[in-house]
């Protein structure tokens, strides 16, 4: 009954942590409430879209699971944003549930050091300042040297529909006491939050005559760097709107819901409202646009996406029926809201270690956020550092500037979180060198340094990075005559001498085709083809970047000592003083994201450090 690591939840984030520490040869136990529900997606079947879908290519990169995963398990692969710069473009894929349940399942099983527990989780051992065991609700007690924690929306969960309410972790499934309890007697501060869903329908009882169809595109992207077969589309997906009789139900029926009548109350996702909060705050529009999702191939349930709603059972019923082409439509499981505990992130290191208790690592929904995507990350990243805290290898901590996971944590250990937090292109100040396509350069060296993919991995992604630059390389060096491209295909204004095919690539109106035809070359793989030309449109913007990013360096290594003793500090206001006792920051860069911490402070806490190194400086000059 001693594992390396433990494992608590076998949601997105347990998953991706018990992979990585496995895979890492590190015995590791996954304790979950019910080993059948491993992977299950509790909200909508989709996994990706924008930025999202650049978590799940950077998962991958690090040698996470769910790009694999969901390559296979996918039904429905959409590419977002296509219309606009490569920049913000987001993969996105229906998911057969039942099928991605399964691979999680049988991924975690391939690896030969993962062991998987079904039970419930009641409390945490602590020992000399560092966790040591997990208490079993049997009483046994399983010691470990790292915790991962990771229970999603369990904790003391309360479902609500309508008025009605009942302790639930999701839908049919108990909730998890006494851990948040046991928790906060260790000195972990709890907070609650709220997220919700749309109800499911029979997909028999549709008319799709009164929707409009969505297919996958003709050639589905892959999310995973090294996916053995193309991904496939195999369904589709409709579309349709919510009309004004919709609307007129939920404004006649706000008395009976929970959210309006006060009795959820916790803090839901602002940007991923329900149905009644649309109604409610943007009324004179005159339709909210919903998606119609395939739950999966050997099902006829469909998910409502963009219905999430916590109304009463019987107006669920009439809210659909309302909407054009669901007038029949028969609702298997109602949409519902859920109120959990979860535990502010800044009491966490970047590390996604606990600032309280040593070796203990949380992740995912405990975290305050929201979503299958921003969970695997935090997983893999608490994985990663929980098997290092063991092997003696340095703890991951990715900046800002390589990758949104970056971003995702810093934000929460840094600025905590007042609502469920999701991920946005919006929130990453260096966006334009994160994209997509190029989360493997950006990762896979870290990654493999690490040991967390493999040689062939490396050396197959190393053979495409070469070819791109090679590419890049010819269309830089190769002019473009008048002739040749003047009386070409493009669209493009005339040139009037040889010019650099890289600098007509810059040109908005010009795609990397009308380039290759100009100078009679073909690039036959679509990733390198598109990889070059992403990289010579931005190169500029790139450039100009790379300035910035020099800036953001510094600050962010100029690291502050995590004793660093703020309280006697003179010139630095109480409020200040106590936001940065909390955090902690470990860099003068992380100190300024925190909300209230001003630049007149950073000066403040820069000159003392300044003073403490020459002190010490000096002190070593005199031993
Ligand atoms: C009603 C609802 C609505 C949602 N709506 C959205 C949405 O609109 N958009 C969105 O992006 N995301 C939504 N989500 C969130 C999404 O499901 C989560 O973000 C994601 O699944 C979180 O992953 P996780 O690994 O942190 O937790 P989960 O996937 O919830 O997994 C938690 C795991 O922990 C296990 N567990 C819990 N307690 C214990 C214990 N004590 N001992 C052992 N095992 C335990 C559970 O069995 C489960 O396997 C919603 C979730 C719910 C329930």
């Amino acid at each position: 009954m001693k594992f390396d690591v433990i494992v608590v939840g076998g949601g997105h984030a347990g998953i991706e942590a018990s992979y990585i520490a496995g895979k890492r040869g590190l015995r590791t136990l996954l304790i979950t409430s019910h080993l059948d529900l491993i992977g299950q997606m509790s909200c909508n079947p989709a996994i990706g879209g924008i930025a999202k879908g650049n978590i799940v290519r950077e998962i991958d990169a690090l040698g996470g699971a769910m790009a694999k995963i969901t390559d296979v398990a996918g039904i429905h692969f959409k590419m977002l944003n296509q219309t606009k710069g490569m920049a913000v473009w987001g993969n996105r894929a229906q998911a057969d549930k039942k099928t991605y349940r399964t691979l999680a399942r049988k991924v975690l099983e391939s690896q030969p050091m993962i062991f998987l527990l079904q039970g419930l989780v009641v409390g945490i051992v602590s020992e000399g300042g560092r966790a040591s065991a997990v208490m079993m609700d049997s009483g046994e007690e399983i010691q470990a040297t790292s915790v991962v924690l990771a229970m999603g929306t369990f904790l003391n969960g309360v479902a609500h529909i309508g008025l009605t309410s009942f302790p639930c972790g999701r839908l049919g499934e108990p909730p998890s006491k006494y851990l948040t309890e046991s928790l906060t007697e260790l000195g972990v501060q709890s907070g609650r939050l709220k997220t919700g869903t749309s109800p499911r329908i029979d997909g028999r009882t549709v008319d799709h005559q009164k929707m409009s169809v969505q297919h996958g595109d003709a050639k589905p992207w892959p999310f995973s760097f090294s996916s053995e077969r193309p991904p496939e589309n195999r369904s589709v997906c409709w579309i349709t709107k919510s009309s004004s009789e919709t609307h007129k139900i939920i404004l006649s029926n706000l008395d009976r819901s929970p959210l309006y009548t006060g009795k959820i109350k916790s803090r839901g996702p602002r940007y991923c409202p329900s149905i009644e909060d649309k109604v409610v705050r943007f009324g004179e529009r005159d339709g909210h646009t919903l998606f119609l999702e395939p739950e999966g191939l050997d099902t006829n349930e469909m998910y409502l996406n963009g219905l999430s709603t916590s109304l009463p059972f019987d107006v669920q019923v009439l809210l659909v029926h309302s909407v054009p082409g669901l007038e029949r439509a028969e609702v298997t499981r109602p949409g519902y809201g859920i109120e959990y505990d979860f535990f502010p992130p800044t009491q966490l290191w970047p590390t996604l270690e606990s600032k309280v208790l040593k070796n203990l690592f949380f992740a995912g929904q405990i975290n305050g956020t929201s979503g299958y995507e921003e969970a695997a990350a935090q997983g893999l990243i608490a994985g990663i550092n929980a098997a290092e805290k063991i092997l003696g290898g340095e703890l991951l901590v990715l900046g800002r500037e390589t990758s949104y996971i970056g971003v995702l944590i810093d934000d929460l250990v840094t600025k905590g979180t007042q609502e469920p937090y999701r991920m946005f292109t919006s929130r990453a100040e260096h966006r334009l060198v994160l994209r997509q396509d190029d989360a493997d350069e950006r990762l896979m060296p870290i990654a493999y340094q690490k040991g967390l993919i493999s040689k062939e991995v490396f050396d197959a992604r190393k053979r495409v990075w070469n070819l791109k630059t090679e590419y890049k390389r010819r269309l830089f060096d190769e002019k473009i005559s008048p002739e040749n491209w003047n009386n070409g295909a493009s669209a493009s204004s005339v040139i009037r001498t040889k010019t650099q095919a890289s600098q007509l690539l810059k040109r908005p109106e010009v795609g990397i085709d009308d380039i290759l035809s100009a100078i009679g070359e073909e690039i036959e793989d679509r990733e390198v083809r598109l990889g070059v030309e992403a990289d010579i449109k931005y190169s500029g913007f790139v450039e100009k970047e790379k300035e910035r990013l020099e800036q953001f360096r510094r600050m962010e290594n100029e690291a502050i000592p995590e004793t660093f003793e703020y309280q006697s500090l003179q010139g630095l206001l109480a409020e200040s003083k106590a936001k940065l006792s909390q955090i902690r920051p470990r860099s003068l860069g992380q100190a300024l994201r925190i909300p209230g911490v001003t630049p007149a402070d950073i000066s403040v806490v820069m000159m003392y450090l300044s003073k403490q190194k020459h002190v010490s400086r000096e002190t070593t000059v005199n031993q």
